[in-house]
């Protein structure tokens, strides 16, 4: 869905989570590792007992499955489905596939629950401080760049309608663009899953960018392993693992994307209430998910609401949700208790 691809200080985080440090998959725990790009990020598929005679096809069907969700969901292509819907200004309900329909819904079902933290109309926002294909600015946007641009954000501008023929989107406005970057990587993922049970594999870790989805065991009969780092301590300081048994997990992180604007740091996660870039100690958000679709919704969300809110709407919701918090020159970290049933008890 994008297509900068960024190495961020705390890289090494999302580089365990999505299961690509092979520390932390123990040795010789996949039989067969697929790998390639998508999406400006990379995607990885380990499976535990599939003959390596498979790999090429499964290598190429992986890479297409991921293609399509790209031409389609892409705002950095501006001949996918979403980028002509965005360029189009009627307000008549526009046909989209299944596939766009079940994105947008699950978005918006999730943005109305994290009080429209979490809001894909977000578009404008997103272009105007440079996280879009629009080009990075030079100066900070006036509030009245942000203000114009904040008019054009709302997820009550958008629907989707599904009719016995199929499902459409429709807009009120004609200048709303909508942005499903945060959401691609666990879409992305889940279809991998989907594509692995269809291929009759049913043992798998597959993840795209900072998204895993695992099912069954390793090929040492063991659960897959997903390690959770700390964030500051050196690279094996490994705070807890997870064994997901068929759920996603997804990250959100303040520091992964950003730029320096005047000495600010400007990151990527946007606000939509005050249309500026968060701002606050809540250094990274994990959630674990029946979809991986969910998990990603959910950890912008959490992301924007900030410490307090995100605990809160953890416990209402009953999320599996871990939280890592800047406190000083350190970090603390929160469990919510759903979080803590997927945490493997041994860290063998
Ligand atoms: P992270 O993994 O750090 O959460 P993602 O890549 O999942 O980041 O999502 C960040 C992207 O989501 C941004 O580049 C932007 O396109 C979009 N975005 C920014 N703020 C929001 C928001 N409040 N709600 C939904 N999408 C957002
Ligand atoms: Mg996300």
């Amino acid at each position: 869905m994008k297509t900068k691809w960024l190495y961020y200080p705390v890289m090494a985080l999302f580089m365990l989570l999505a299961g690509c440090d092979a520390r932390h998959e123990s040795a010789g725990a996949s039989a067969l590792v697929l790998e390639g790009r998508t999406m400006g990020t990379f995607w990885r598929v380990s499976l535990a007992d599939v003959d390596a005679s498979r790999k090429e096809a499964l290598q190429k069907a992986v890479q297409q499955r991921l293609d399509q969700d790209d031409r389609e969901l892409s705002t950095w292509k501006a001949d996918s489905v979403l980028s002509r819907f965005n360029q189009y200004r009627g307000n008549d309900p526009q046909p989209v596939s299944d596939n766009m329909a079940d994105i947008v819904t699950v978005a918006l079902r999730i943005g109305q629950k994290t009080q429209g933290k979490m809001d894909i109309t977000i578009g404008p926002l997103v272009n105007l401080w440079g996280f879009g294909p629009v080009k990075q600015p030079d100066k900070t946007p006036t509030p009245a760049q942000i203000a114009a641009a904040r008019a054009l954000v709302g997820l009550q501008h958008l629907r989707v309608i599904q009719r016995s023929e199929g499902a459409y989107l429709q807009k009120d406005l004609p200048d709303l663009y909508v942005d499903l970057s945060t959401m691609g990587e666990g879409f992305a993922t889940d279809h991998l899953a989907r594509l692995m049970e269809e291929e009759g594999i049913h043992n798998y870790l597959v993840s795209v960018g900072g998204a895993v989805l695992t099912r069954g065991k390793n090929s040492e009969g063991k659960p897959w392993r997903v390690a959770i780092q700390k964030p500051t301590d050196k690279e094996n300081a490994v705070q807890a693992i997870v064994d997901l048994q068929g759920h996603g997990i997804s990250t959100s992180g303040s520091y992964r994307n950003y730029y320096e604007l005047n000495g600010k740091r400007i990151s990527h996660v946007i606000d939509p209430t005050t249309g500026e870039p968060i701002q606050h100690r809540l250094v990274s958000a994990t959630v674990i998910a029946t979809t991986a679709l969910e998990a990603d919704g959910w950890d912008t969300g959490l992301m924007v609401l900030g410490e307090e809110k995100a605990k809160e709407l953890a416990l209402r919701e009953k999320l599996a949700v871990y939280l890592i918090v800047k406190q000083g020159d350190g970090f603390t970290s929160w469990m919510s208790p759903q979080f803590k049933a997927f945490i493997l008890p041994d860290r063998e």
